[in-house]
């Protein structure tokens, strides 16, 4: 039970972009048991294996799901699956680190579906509130940054100065989509924005193959790549269960506002494997030790990790404040462990770890 009490409005239908994706996966899961309707754009509908998952959950809950057919790069695609609905989530954007063209890749579908998403909600009267789905990532690149924050700790006050296209683009690509957000959102007064900026997301998925860069970590961490050693990049990391309610409160409670960071430990690479040790140590080769900096810094660049990372990452702490999503939207956080074993458990069930 949240410590502050919401409801969610069935009454209008609620439209959550990115509906396949491994955040929205749980957001939709809370809204379609919560006895909703759903509707749910995705770049490919008739793709049953991206959206099993989805029907699944709706032909034995209350809620009702409701397909249909929109890609962020295309103006006016929202139009059809926005009309009617109250409350937007906006969660779909690219999460990936390998890139060949981050501008096409990341840049472009991250602030033009941005803008194609909030500038239908202008148009949708009877849309009242937009949650967007940014990233802590729109406010730090690097833990180096959260040091050199003041008091050492990240706020919802700060933003991203440090990405670029050439490093850590990613960031760079939910900074300039949170900001187009705010500025369509503050040029008209029908609908509110309010924006949840997660950590690291971790937790099992509810699909089978998900896509999102949070796997790449788990897999890299338990599929033996660092049983030599992980190296200590300092991260906040968050349950994706957690994290759906926190949506859901930023969705229905009236006075969610502003910036919300969603963020339950402050941690790095190696807590995360640590978190394993119990339960999988003895079938997977799980790093045991912290892989020395200027190792990473020598191998580093042959395994696509720039020497500026290693910088600014390795054994760097990183600290944000989340007391205001505790507070004002009454999140609370499950246990590290219970996340990682979760999320472990899964992959191993989805057959992740192939021999
Ligand atoms: P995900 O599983 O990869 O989901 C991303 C979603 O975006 C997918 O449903 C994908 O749809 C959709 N998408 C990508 N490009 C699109 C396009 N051109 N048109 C329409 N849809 C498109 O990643 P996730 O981890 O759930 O991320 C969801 C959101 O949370 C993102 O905004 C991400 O930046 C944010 N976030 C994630 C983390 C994390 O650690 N996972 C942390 C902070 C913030 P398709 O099914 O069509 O590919």
């Amino acid at each position: 039970m949240p410590q502050v009490p919401f409801v969610i409005d069935t009454d209008r239908p609620v439209l959550v972009t990115g509906a396949t994706g491994y955040v929205a996966g749980w957001i939709v899961k809370g809204l379609l048991e919560a006895g909703a309707t759903v509707h749910a754009p995705v770049r490919d509908p008739d793709n049953a294996d991206k959206v099993a998952h989805l029907t699944a959950i709706a032909e034995t809950a209350p809620g009702t799901l409701k397909l249909f057919k929109a890609d962020l790069l295309q103006p006016g695609s929202y139009a059809e699956a926005m009309t009617g609905c109250g409350v937007v989530f906006h969660t779909a954007s690219p999460f990936t680190t390998t890139v060949t063209d981050p501008q096409k890749e990341l840049i472009d579908p991250a602030v033009q579906g941005t803008r194609n998403v909030l500038e239908e909600a202008n148009k949708t009267e009877s849309v009242s509130r937009v949650v967007l789905t940014s990233s802590c990532a729109a406010i730090y690149t690097d833990a180096i940054d959260a040091v050199n924050a003041p008091g050492g700790v990240i706020t919802e006050e700060i933003w991203n100065s440090t990405a670029s296209l050439d490093h850590q683009p990613y960031s760079l690509s939910k900074t300039l989509a949170e900001r187009a957000a705010w500025e369509i959102a503050d040029a008209q007064d029908r609908w509110k924005l309010v924006v949840i900026n997660p950590s690291l997301v971790i937790g099992p998925s509810l699909q089978k193959s998900p896509t999102s860069e949070s796997f790449n970590i788990v897999q890299m961490l338990a599929g033996g790549a660092m049983k030599m050693g992980a190296p200590k990049i300092g991260i906040g990391l968050v349950d994706v269960r957690d994290l759906a309610q926190a949506h859901l409160a930023a969705g229905f409670l009236p006075e969610a506002h502003g910036r919300n960071i969603i963020s339950a430990h402050n941690s790095d690479f190696l807590a995360m494997a640590e978190a394993l040790q119990d339960d999988f140590g003895d079938d997977y080769a799980l790093p045991k030790r912290a892989m020395p900096k200027w190792l990473v810094w020598l191998a580093g660049p042959s395994q696509g990790i720039s020497r500026k990372f290693v910088k600014r990452n390795v054994n760097v702490p990183w600290r944000a404040d989340n007391s205001k999503g505790k507070r004002e939207l009454g999140v609370s956080y499950r246990p590290l462990k219970e996340s990682m074993v979760d999320m472990m458990d899964k992959m191993i069930a989805d057959g992740a770890f192939k021999a």
